[in-house]
């Protein structure tokens, strides 16, 4: 994982009253490590109230115009997002972690597909990326966007979705789902739930012929649209999920706290070309020993689910706890979270710069 690099703020502008989209500047010498593909997300860092505060979050701009944008929606009580909302100013600097993450599927200019996305509330960051890219890149691809809001004041990049509904006319068919402003067709009040999604099945799209699916938003829409979409026989590789929080319920949340028996094991783990070896002594995570110890790794939601504390095993072996980030090849390559990481064997050794 790549580290921390500190980013001016060129831009910054309000989609909604309650959120707000910022622009970061590229330096020439970092422009590489910061290309991305779309759906990915960033890790931003920064001292609020003398707390070292890191947070993701998906960058909704194209790749094709080369630059980097995050929307980041308030949250009732949350750190990162109310200091972003109320005092990020333009010519600010903040720590970014490069893009990473795989909520996306390769594109190629001869494809012909379909896409249909689910998205509610700030879900849309990564999505509205998706589709863009996907237009601009595939000129025979079509997408369809299922869009979930309380009320059209709370719609994030509804001029944007607009625009794009405009410039993509025939191929980009967006729908809007609000649960607190009547519409007039009743399929579209509401939140988007399985019921829906199978009045929606056959209506607008066909499920068997869809290429892919995407939805972000909160875990229980997820849970719906994947639910509902497994019933209308549309298998998993078909249909890509992006969490924003560790999950609670049946996406595959813990049931309860894991508790660990202190273990004994000697650690060594290498960031930037250094290597550290420590006594591991404790039932904590890997990651948590280490910061213990004195190392600065890359890390932010602590839940097994953004992957910015990513690394490779290079000797021994280690338990995860969760994992919603990995993905199977990856784990093949022996790649482990090492927030959800404890030791198994007398010896490990991690590598950070993957
Ligand atoms: C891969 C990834 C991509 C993300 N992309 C975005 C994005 O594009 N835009 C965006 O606004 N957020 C995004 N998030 C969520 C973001 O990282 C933060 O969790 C969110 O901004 C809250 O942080 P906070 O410091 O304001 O709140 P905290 O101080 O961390 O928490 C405040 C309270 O809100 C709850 N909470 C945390 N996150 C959420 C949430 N998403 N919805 C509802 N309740 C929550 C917490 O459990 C807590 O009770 C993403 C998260 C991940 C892992």
């Amino acid at each position: 994982m790549a580290k921390f690099h500190t980013l001016k703020v060129t831009e910054l502008f309000r989609p909604t009253e309650d959120s707000i989209a910022v622009t970061f500047e590229i330096p020439e010498n970092l422009r590489e490590e910061f290309a991305f593909t779309q759906g990915q997300h960033l890790t931003l860092k920064r001292d609020i109230d003398g707390e070292d505060t890191r947070r993701s979050y998906s960058i909704c701009s194209c790749p094709i115009d080369e630059k980097l944008t995050v929307a980041i929606k308030k949250l009732e009580g949350g750190r990162f997002s109310t200091w972003a909302n109320d005092e990020l100013k333009i010519g600010d600097e903040i720590e970014v972690n490069p893009p990473h993450g795989h909520f996306y599927v390769p594109l190629d200019p001869e494809n012909a597909n379909s896409y249909v996305a689910f998205a509610s509330g700030s879900g849309i960051t990564p999505i509205i990326s998706i589709i863009e890219t996907t237009l601009r890149t595939e000129p025979e691809s079509e997408f369809i966007l299922f869009y979930g809001n309380r009320r059209t004041g709370s719609i994030i990049f509804q001029e944007e979705l607009e625009a794009l509904k405009n410039r993509y006319m025939g191929r980009f068919s967006l729908y809007h789902v609000l649960s607190k402003e009547r519409q007039e067709s009743d399929l579209f009040n509401g939140r988007i739930d399985e019921k829906k999604i199978q009045g929606y099945a056959g209506r607008f799209f066909d499920p068997e012929s869809v290429d892919h699916y995407f939805t972000c938003g909160p875990e229980e829409m997820m849970l719906a649209v994947q639910s509902e979409l497994k019933n209308l026989g549309v298998p998993d590789e078909k249909i890509h999920l992006e969490l924003f929080t560790s999950p609670v319920g049946k996406l595959g949340g813990k049931e309860k706290e894991v508790k660990h028996e202190k273990a004994h094991a000697q650690i060594t783990i290498v960031l930037d070309g250094n290597s550290m070896t420590f006594p591991y002594d404790s039932d904590k995570s890997i990651l948590d020993v280490a910061f213990d110890n004195g190392a600065d790794l890359p890390y932010a939601c602590k839940g097994g689910v953004c992957s910015t504390c990513v690394c490779r095993i290079e000797e021994g072996e280690v338990e995860m706890d969760v994992n919603y980030a990995l993905e199977p090849d990856e784990l093949e390559r022996g790649l482990r979270l090492s927030c959800q990481s404890y030791p198994k064997t007398d010896k490990v050794k991690l590598n950070f710069d993957v």
